[in-house]
């Protein structure tokens, strides 16, 4: 009786395979059972699959930084188009260095899982919360106006300080994040490497003033930057008055 992840037979065999339906099988990703469906569609499951798994941090299962960058990409073109505010917030822990030296890589690991679920238990779901690398996690707030974004800081980074990381029975660790927000220029065609450089700044910020601190850049700051104005000029109908 073939197996579920089995290819289909006949013409199909051309196609090698066997290194993505070991990375399904591998990863958990249960394929659906070739005696119910068609070969293109258990094809696409096969690709939807891959999609899936590429877009996914494997140790705490949130977006990975190629999903982010797509997501903020989206974001900045709907900011342009649309005009809605939106918040970049990268996430830092602090001194996670410490947690490993003290308690071990795996605990390590223990607490990133932790915060990762933490994080997605902060945010409405239109937005995206990532793990950006290391001990960094980037979120993507569309329609989040600056009036209420330091109130969802602040939320996020209480959240994260009362929590107790189980890391052994009877051990649990405590850390605290800091973080840098900054909005898109509304109405204006950002690139999403500078939204994040902005943030990234202001997380500089909340580092160097004492980190578990929420530091976020203010609207009135937030007027376009010489280089974003260059981006706005250099592609479109207004070339000819820059
Ligand atoms: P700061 O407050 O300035 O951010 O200090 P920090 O110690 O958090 O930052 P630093 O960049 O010095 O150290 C980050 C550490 O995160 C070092 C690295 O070994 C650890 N790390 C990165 N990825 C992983 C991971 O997947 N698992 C574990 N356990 N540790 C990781
Ligand atoms: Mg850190
Ligand atoms: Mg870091």
């Amino acid at each position: 009786m073939p197996h579920p992840t089995d290819p289909p037979t006949g013409e199909q065999n051309a196609l090698n395979l066997d290194a993505a339906l070991q990375l399904l099988d591998q990863s958990g990703h249960r394929l659906p059972d070739l005696r119910q469906v068609g070969k293109a569609l258990w094809l696409q499951a096969v690709i939807d699959g891959l999609c899936e798994l590429s877009s996914r941090d494997p140790l705490t299962g949130l977006a990975n930084r190629r999903h982010f960058e797509l997501m903020l990409a989206g974001e900045v073109d709907r900011v342009a188009r649309a005009g809605e505010p939106a918040l970049v917030l990268m996430i830092d822990i602090d001194h996670f260095k410490k947690v490993n030296d003290a308690h071990g890589h795996p605990a390590g690991d223990e607490v990133l899982k932790h915060v990762a679920r933490a994080l997605q238990e902060c945010i409405r779901p239109m937005d995206t919360v990532a793990r950006f690398g290391g001990e960094e996690f980037a979120m993507i707030l569309p329609n989040c106006p600056p009036s209420f974004a330091q109130a969802v800081a602040e939320r996020i980074r209480m959240r994260i300080q009362v929590m107790a990381i189980p890391i052994a029975p009877g051990d649990s660790v405590r850390v605290t994040v800091s973080l840098g927000g900054a909005f898109a220029p509304q109405w204006v065609r950002s690139s999403p490497l500078l939204w994040v450089e902005r943030a990234d700044q202001q997380l500089y910020r909340a580092k160097s003033e004492g980190r578990n601190r929420a530091c976020l850049e203010q609207p009135a700051v937030s007027l376009v930057s010489a280089e974003e104005k260059g981006l706005l000029f250099g592609t479109s109908q207004f070339q000819d008055f820059a």
